[in-house]
């Protein structure tokens, strides 16, 4: 392995977040980028993580974040060759008060103003589209189309392989805590 002597930026941490940071980066046009793993990619978190899809969030900037990447991963296997699992497969949340529906319907408002696609729903509709859920104390919910579920280690290596060995080929992902001491206490 060839110790880089110096790089415009260091990732520390070869899970998904690393892995975008590098991705982003690389889109951006950046060179001379390293990732450090200390294990092997996805090790961390990302290789248990749940793999929801979902947009709808609290916060305006997280719910663009959330959309954003949902059509990110949406496309990361036509891009990459890696099959990434993503499902388009919708999601459903319910409310079982009037309360959480003014919730849902706030937060579906937010929601639509950055383009995120979502339905308000009623309990005979979340029974059609989820048979089998009891829907007895159902007030409503809300369907939002585009959420799905992917396999989180191979979004992960789909986005580490962009940069390793197709259009941007100076980012390396490399693997070692020795690497990264080396690293740390080089000029940069
Ligand atoms: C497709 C997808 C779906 C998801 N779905 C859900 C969900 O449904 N629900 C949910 O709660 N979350 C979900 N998540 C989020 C997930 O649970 C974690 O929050 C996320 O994967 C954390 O990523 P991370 O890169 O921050 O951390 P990690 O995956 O833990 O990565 C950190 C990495 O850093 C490395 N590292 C640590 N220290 C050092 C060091 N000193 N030197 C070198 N390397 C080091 C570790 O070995 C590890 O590989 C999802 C994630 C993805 C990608």
């Amino acid at each position: 392995m060839i110790v880089p002597s110096h790089a415009r930026a260091v990732i520390i941490g070869g899970g998904v977040v690393g892995c975008s940071i590098a991705y982003h980066l690389g889109k951006l046009g950046w060179r001379d980028v390293v990732l450090l793993e200390r294990k092997q990619l996805t090790c961390g978190t990302t290789w248990h993580a749940a793999g929801l899809i979902a947009q709808l969030r609290a916060t305006q900037n997280m719910t663009r974040l959330a959309k954003y990447s949902q059509e990110l991963y949406f496309g990361l296997e036509a891009e990459t060759g890696v099959a990434t699992g993503f499902k388009r497969n919708g999601s459903i949340t319910v409310a079982l008060t009037d309360e959480r529906m003014e919730e849902l319907r706030r937060s579906a408002a937010m929601a639509r103003a950055f383009g995120v696609e979502i339905d308000e729903i009623s309990p005979s509709d979340i029974a059609s589209r989820y048979p089998g859920l009891s829907v007895d104390d159902a007030v409503g919910g809300v369907w939002l189309p585009k959420d799905g579920q992917a396999d989180p280690v191979n979004i992960t290596q789909a986005l580490a392989k962009v940069h390793v060995i197709m259009a941007w080929p100076s980012i390396r992902v490399q693997k070692s805590l020795a690497l990264l001491k080396t690293l740390a206490v080089s000029p940069v």
